[in-house]
């Protein structure tokens, strides 16, 4: 194998998202001299935490969880020491409020049934039968609903790879009712796993990917869709990773946007960046979201294959709103909430056991097209009108402050037919490699796609970069 570079110069990782720390991090434990460029003046990426002065606290730009499936992220937090950010249930559990039912009612999706027969020594029922009970004991489907969701289950368990992939031009939705989902089906228990994870509802998501999910997280082993919660600031994972990498002797260029790559026969040869600067490199990874990623290759390059198709990705936004409340509004760490305008709420007090009050709770809106553009004040009157609708505990209590934050591109959107255009981490220009939770990992947009990305750019780089992924 030919390690992808030249001479003495540096491998340029551009981007300090978790897929630029993960990469940057494997190269510099491979021996190489490593040049890390940041745009902005803390790493992290879409995975950051700010201090809000007013309120003393610190809070996410968006409220992130884990599960026990994305194991690359977990092994990488692992590896960099800060895995205690992190506590996992131990059965997975998500309450889910329906607020147009008298009482608000609740119902709780849970493979406790299996973990505790577990406990016992009792024979397990494999996944995905372990949510068989919670699911027959779901409220906010009918009977029949509930009886025919195994019939799209079934075939998902069953699905080989190159069924699942040969169905990325049609969309989940479409593909639900094929298998005698209804509407509200659709939209009172797929979508609660869709929407959230793929970013988008299962009408705007490729089948591919939403099978991808369920797959991943459902039909494997009992414990894989246990949720993660971080009892810290996320930021702390991205400034941990960024202490491992000054350790390894990494040098960092943060606050710095490179504007452009170089190419000599072929090959990336320097980066140019800040005001004038230059810097003669032996490699590129280039850990970017598509858009910016298509922009700093080469002119010449762009409209080639592969790198035209990085240029077909759309965006899909999320909405945060933080809010604090004179008094604690939930009991649970978190609620899944059948509402538009409250999707899923968590309990940041006690997740992070601010024991005073006032009570913080965070409320994250995934897909949110409808609402990114709207000013901030009607967010949050939306989003107030929706917790008081679906959680008792508001009656009497008041919002004293809420703290919108807006990612309008949060991730890359899983349309149909965008499989094709994951590509990555090999380019043919040998030493350029593509990371970033777009490029082809199979998983929708996560911190697990991110760092699986970048230990795959690193590795191609290691392993040189002639063949073709
Ligand atoms: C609000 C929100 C909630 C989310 N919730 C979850 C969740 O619950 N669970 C989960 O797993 N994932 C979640 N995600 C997704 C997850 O955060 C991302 O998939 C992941 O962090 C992307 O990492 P990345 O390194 O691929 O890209 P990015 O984080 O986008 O990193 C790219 C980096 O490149 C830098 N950059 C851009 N242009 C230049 C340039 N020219 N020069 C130098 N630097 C440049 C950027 O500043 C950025 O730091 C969420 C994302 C958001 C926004």
């Amino acid at each position: 194998m030919v390690s992808e570079q030249h001479s003495d110069a540096p491998t340029a990782v551009i981007g300090a998202g978790l897929a630029g720390l993960a990469a940057a991090l494997d190269l510099a434990e491979a021996g190489r001299e490593v040049v890390l460029f940041e745009r902005r003046p803390y790493p992290g990426g879409k995975a950051y935490s700010f201090s809000d002065p007013r309120h003393e606290v610190v809070l996410d730009n968006g409220q992130h969880i884990t599960m026990r499936c994305c194991t690359a992220f977990q092994d990488w937090i692992e590896r960099i020491g800060c895995a205690d950010i992190v506590r996992y249930q131990s059965d997975l559990e998500v309450a889910v409020i329906d607020p147009e039912a008298r009482g608000r009612r609740v119902s709780v999706l849970s493979g406790a049934a299996a973990g505790g027969l577990r406990r016992l020594g009792l024979s397990r029922l494999p996944a995905p039968f372990h949510l068989a009970p919670s699911l027959i004991g779901y409220e906010h489907l009918s009977i029949g609903e509930k009886a025919r969701l195994g019939l799209a289950l079934q075939p998902i368990r069953r699905m080989g790879e190159a069924e699942r992939l040969a169905l990325d031009s049609q969309s989940f939705a479409e593909w639900l009712r094929a298998h005698h989902q209804s509407e509200r089906a659709i939209e009172r228990f797929w979508d609660l796993i869709v929407l959230p994870t793929c970013n988008d509802r299962s009408a705007e998501v490729s089948a591919a990917q939403a099978i991808f999910v369920f797959q991943r997280g459902f039909s494997r082993d009992v414990d894989d869709a246990n949720i993660g919660l971080f009892r810290r600031g996320l930021g702390e994972v991205a400034e941990t990773a960024m202490r491992r990498l000054c350790e390894r002797g990494v040098r960092v260029e943060s606050h710095t946007t490179v504007r452009g790559i170089e190419m000599r026969d072929s090959r990336a040869a320097a980066v140019r960046y800040g005001r004038e600067e230059r810097i003669e490199v032996g490699a590129v990874v280039s850990a970017l979201p598509p858009q910016a990623a298509h922009d700093l290759i080469p002119a010449d390059w762009r409209s080639r294959e592969p790198f035209w198709r990085l240029a077909q990705h759309e965006v899909s936004p999320i909405v945060n709103v933080h809010m604090q409340w004179d008094r604690s509004v939930m009991s649970r760490e978190f609620v899944a909430v059948l509402d538009a305008d409250a999707q899923f709420v968590f309990n940041r007090s006690q997740i992070h056991g601010w024991a005073t009050p006032p009570h913080w709770i965070s409320v994250s809106l995934s897909g949110a097209h409808d609402l990114v553009d709207l000013p901030q004040p009607e967010i949050v009157e939306r989003v107030e009108r929706a917790l008081r609708r679906s959680l008792p505990r508001t009656d009497g209590a008041t919002l004293l402050a809420a703290r919108v934050v807006k990612e309008e591109s949060a991730t890359f959107r899983p349309k149909p037919g965008m499989h094709a255009h994951r590509v990555g981490p090999r380019t043919p220009i040998t030493n350029l490699a593509l990371a970033g939770a777009w490029t082809a990992t199979d998983w929708p947009a996560t911190m697990e796609s991110a760092v699986r990305s970048g230990h795959a750019a690193a590795q191609a780089l290691i392993n040189g970069g002639e063949s073709e992924s």
